[in-house]
């Protein structure tokens, strides 16, 4: 027999129409309040419902191959979709600005103790801030923990792979934010290696005397030599920060090398291959960060400095179900099954870079240890932007990139490519060698197109959809991925 508990949880979960059924209006509720209050999105709001429907079949019908994106589980759109949704719990658990947080306070708790226990760190040496919005806050409010405004920050250039918040500024123009309340001093990728240049990050380093060092990457397919930037930053004096937003999914399963043991902070998103909701998490060290020459030990001061950058300094109100929704996904990344996914995206980005390969394809680094792969089109005629837009075209989605080498950002002559979405749809290696198949044919029409248009993209983009042989074969392999992609389930609630 059902217990009462899980009666209501299928009333819940199981489809929005028995939903409604919970919410039954009191007898005397007027008309109006009942239509705002107790409607579904559908009957409510038609036109927007329509919408997310619409965005539903595209994400059912395609191959979503955006390195930083993937689609997150049941458990945590629940999550996000439920009452902790409507509390106010300003400040820490235990110590808030409002009433009423009983219940919060534990949900915080959990995924505070959660997000430890996913990397296997002694509370003792680690504590987390688990209230950042998303990724980019939480590195912002590192920063100003951290560091004095102006205080200078080095972290990999955008264009060579590293995150906007790492310090994005052009020669004429201070872009991101970090560049524009501190100073940034990039370092970079050799240019023939495609590797991180760890010579002339320490050279730099030694001149520009940082008081932070960024170890993250947004397109970077090889592991960080954590230890190397641990050297760098202690013969300077910064600290290290390394934000594993893209691998955080890949360091819970043991698949990567993790930050933890070489860095001070750690900071990393809970959407990418963590496979969470859209959040940022904080890690910092507690406890005895050295001991001085005269034998006293020198503490870290970390914990309260991050804690008041979060709040108040830049946020308000935390955001409890994404809260909830990050303790359940720390839950999930302990388990056997989430290892065995993690696995798998890192051997479909291997198979899909060797398939790449075989076709003729140049990847930059040569390959992948992770999740995402960056293909090189540099002398193939085809730019970055062409080959994503009839790479969407035909429903495969990516992102054109920079590659080594690449004189303009403007124009780039790659794209990246990355498999944890696709993986949690249930695609494995002889799955990835029908993509290999798919981009590679995208990429010849790709060049069939260009051969009509010359090489401007808008020219491209008109011979593309006007040219009735050309766009006649874009239609036709579009069918063919859309065909393929819809027998892959998609993980979340059927009617949206
Ligand atoms: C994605 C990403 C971020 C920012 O995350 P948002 O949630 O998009 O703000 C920060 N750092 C790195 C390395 C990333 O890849």
């Amino acid at each position: 027999m059902l217990s009462r508990a899980s009666c209501l949880a299928a009333q819940l979960f199981a489809k929005p129409v028995a939903r409604r059924v919970l919410l039954q209006p009191a007898a005397n509720m007027s008309g109006y309040m009942k239509k705002l209050l107790d409607t579904n999105v559908w009957d409510n709001d038609p036109e927007l419902y329509d919408m997310m429907k619409s965005e539903k079949k595209r994400q059912v019908g395609s191959l979503e191959m955006i390195a930083s994106e993937n689609f997150t589980t049941l458990s945590v759109l629940q999550c996000l979709s439920s009452c902790l949704h409507n509390k106010y719990s300003e400040g820490l658990p235990g110590q808030r600005y409002y009433g009423g947080n009983e219940f919060i306070d534990q949900v915080e708790i959990l995924a505070q103790k959660r997000a430890l226990e996913a990397y296997n760190l002694n509370p003792e040496e680690w504590g987390v801030n688990v209230q950042p919005y998303s990724g980019s806050p939480a590195n912002f409010a590192v920063y100003t923990a951290v560091a004095d405004p102006h205080g200078r920050i080095m972290g990999l250039d955008l264009p060579d792979g590293g995150h906007l918040t790492h310090g994005f500024a052009t020669p004429t123009k201070k872009i991101s934010a970090t560049s524009i309340f501190f100073e940034s001093m990039p370092y970079k990728v050799d240019p023939v290696t495609g590797l991180i240049d760890y010579a002339q990050l320490e050279k730099s380093a030694k001149l520009f005397k940082p008081k932070v060092i960024v170890a993250g990457v947004s397109c970077y397919s090889r592991a960080l030599d954590y230890k190397k930037f641990r050297q760098i930053a202690d013969d300077v004096g910064a600290l290290l920060f390394s934000d594993m937003a893209h691998i955080s999914g890949l360091v819970a399963a043991g698949v990567t090398p993790s930050p933890f043991e070489y860095s001070d902070i750690v900071s990393t998103t809970t959407h990418k291959s963590l496979r969470g909701p859209r959040a940022g998490v904080i890690f910092f060290r507690k406890g005895v960060r050295s001991v001085n020459a005269k034998g006293e030990k020198v503490m870290y001061d970390l914990e309260s400095r991050i804690n008041q950058a979060v709040f108040p300094g830049l946020q308000g109100g935390p955001h409890n179900n994404t809260i909830a929704a990050i303790a359940t996904t720390m839950k999930q990344a302990k388990t056997p099954e989430f290892k065995a996914y993690a696995t798998q995206v890192v051997a479909n980005a291997r198979r899909l870079a060797s398939g790449l390969q075989s076709k003729g394809y140049k990847i930059t680094t040569g390959g992948t240890d992770v999740h995402m792969l960056l293909v090189d089109l540099s002398n193939t005629g085809v730019s970055g932007a062409k080959a994503e837009y009839i790479l969407e075209e035909i429903n495969i989605a990516c992102n054109k990139n920079t590659v080594p080498g690449d004189k303009s950002a403007l124009n780039p002559s790659g794209f990246r490519l990355g498999t944890p979405a696709i993986t949690t749809r249930g695609l494995i290696e002889k799955d990835i060698d029908t993509v290999v198949d798919f981009i590679d044919r995208g990429l010849k029409l790709a060049k069939e197109i260009s051969a009509v248009s010359g090489p401007k993209l808008v020219d491209y983009k008109r011979v593309l959809h006007e040219d009735k042989t050309l766009s006649a074969k874009v239609h036709a392999l579009k069918a063919e991925v859309t065909k393929f992609s819809e027998t892959f389930p998609l993980p979340g609630l059927e009617e949206y």
